[in-house]
């Protein structure tokens, strides 16, 4: 029998449920990848984002080459087009059975309906997945049988139901047969032309690459993850989230191997190993949120009544805060990290989306927007839920009126201002007693902006504008 894979957001062959199925059931097996600049485009992807992505495709099919599975990359217009397509390739080449893992984003979501239905009435038989958290999508309930909107009873669940047999994901891959056909890759045109200003060295490509930073991760860092994961001088967190958005590694296999240096402990041991994977629970959190309330998918926020809130436009401010020019030192070097780096550490993007939704008083959704276009482990569901927790309008949100000041962030998470210096060199001279709020003399010194607003003054202002919504 031959067997397809249809790889997505899944692109590895370790952990990979669907592959590994294909791989048990069939004789042959072969893989296709669609790849549409239009819906990337659509889904707001950011370019560094789809330049790891096609770098990940070559790696991708080297390793299934090595096994005699060709890749096939498919131009389409779209999710539409993707069942016509679909259904045409598996008509072609005497396919049986398509095997994929699940996305469940609202339009995944209708484009997997679509092609069911296309491969179905054409009697190809299809078998789908869960690879991107552990539980079914929306399966963890309350008592009540209602979707979590809360994080801590959600962990507590999670926790609860786990099985260790969740983790039996070693499968020893067997070559298949070479085959009549040869992945397409070296002659497809992704015309796709860089306009991203990001360090490629950062983000080293490929399945193993993922494991290599996994793996220097937990040997030398997640013992102090707990302490260390808030300042953003440290490096003390994993940078895993750029595979994990196009699942080069899985979730999984992140939580197998810190579990292993925990005796397999979820709420006792190292600190630093359970405070990680209450990490990557918020992840699945936020998945279910997306999967269960598809309003967030639809550009509204979860609390109905921060509907009402009146939100400003200014366009000078939000050009500043994109800049990084807003005159507030954190909030800058977070966004130039941005720009350098396509991500930002977790901290900061509190800040920085904290400083954008109150103190500036802008829609979430602008910053929402921007942070995908930039991100290179842009994640709808983590983005999401990170902005609407910083707006309080989400789901167990921060209170409207627990608003960061920038500069006791500052100092507290980066008391000798290193971070600052090594994003904003104009400030590099600067003392750290003055370096998270320089002075005007300083400012002028070192040829840096005045602040864009009276932290004070616009405090009050999004405190009254919640008040306002909220009555
Ligand atoms: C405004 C805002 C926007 C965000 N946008 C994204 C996004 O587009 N993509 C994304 O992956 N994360 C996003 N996050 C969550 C978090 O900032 C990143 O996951 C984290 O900084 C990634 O770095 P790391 O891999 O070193 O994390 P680690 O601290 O090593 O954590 C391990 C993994 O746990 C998960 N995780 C950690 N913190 C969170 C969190 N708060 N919410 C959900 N998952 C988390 C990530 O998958 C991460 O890779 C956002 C947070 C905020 C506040």
């Amino acid at each position: 029998m031959k067997a397809l894979v249809w790889f997505r957001s899944d692109l590895r062959v370790q952990d990979n449920p669907a592959l590994r199925h294909a791989f048990k059931e069939a004789d042959s097996v072969e893989a296709v990848y669609f790849y549409s600049a239009e819906q990337l485009k659509n889904h707001n992807e950011a370019d560094v984002k789809i330049d790891f992505l096609i770098q990940h495709l070559f790696s991708l099919e080297k390793t299934l080459t090595s096994l005699n599975v060709p890749l096939t990359i498919i131009q389409s217009n779209g999710f539409e087009e993707d069942s016509i397509l679909l259904k045409k390739y598996c008509i072609d080449r005497s396919v049986k059975k398509v095997f994929w893992n699940n996305q469940f984003g609202e339009d995944e979501n209708l484009r997997d309906k679509q092609v069911l239905e296309a491969l179905e009435f054409n009697k190809i038989l299809v078998k789908t997945f869960h690879d991107q958290v552990i539980y079914k999508p929306g399966s963890l309930k309350t008592g009540q049988g209602n979707p979590y909107a809360v994080f801590t009873p959600f962990k507590r669940k999670w926790i609860e139901n786990f099985e260790m047999d969740f983790l039996d994901i070693n499968f020893q891959y067997v070559k298949k047969n070479p085959q009549d056909l040869t992945s397409n890759i070296t002659t497809f045109d992704f015309n796709y032309s860089r306009t991203h200003r990001v360090n490629m060295d950062l983000w080293s490509i490929g399945e193993s690459a993922a494991l290599q930073r996994l793996h220097k991760f937990l040997d030398e860092k997640i013992i102090n993850y707990s302490k260390n994961r808030n300042d953003p001088i440290l490096e003390g967190t994993s940078r895993i989230s750029p595979y994990l958005a196009l699942g080069i590694i899985s979730s999984k296999k992140c939580i197998l191997e810190a579990l292993k240096i925990n005796n397999f402990e979820f709420t006792s041991g190292n600190v630093g190993v359970t405070k990680w994977i209450d990490e990557i629970i918020w992840r699945e959190f936020y998945k279910n949120i997306m999967f269960s309330f598809p309003k967030v998918s639809r550009g509204q926020p979860f609390q109905d009544y921060s509907k009402k809130i009146k939100w400003r436009f200014k366009e000078e401010e939000f050009q500043a805060w994109k800049e990084g020019k807003t005159g507030f030192p954190i909030v800058d070097a977070a966004m130039r990290q941005l720009h350098y780096e396509g991500w930002m550490h977790n901290r900061l993007r509190m800040v920085v989306a904290m400083f954008f939704t109150k103190n500036m008083l802008h829609d979430w959704r602008l910053g929402e927007a921007y942070f995908m276009k930039n991100l290179i482990d842009g994640d709808f569901a983590s983005n999401n839920g990170g902005w609407q927790w910083s707006s309080s309008t989400g789901t167990d949100a921060a209170p409207y009126f627990r608003i960061f000041n920038p500069i006791t962030q500052s100092t507290n998470f980066d008391k000798e201002g290193l971070f600052i210096k090594k994003y904003i060199p104009e400030l590099k001279d600067l003392d750290k007693s003055v370096i998270h709020n320089p002075s005007k003399e300083h400012r002028k010194y070192c040829n840096y902006p005045e602040p864009i607003l009276d932290l004070k003054e616009s405090r009050l202002r999004a405190i009254e504008a919640f008040k306002i919504a909220k009555s």
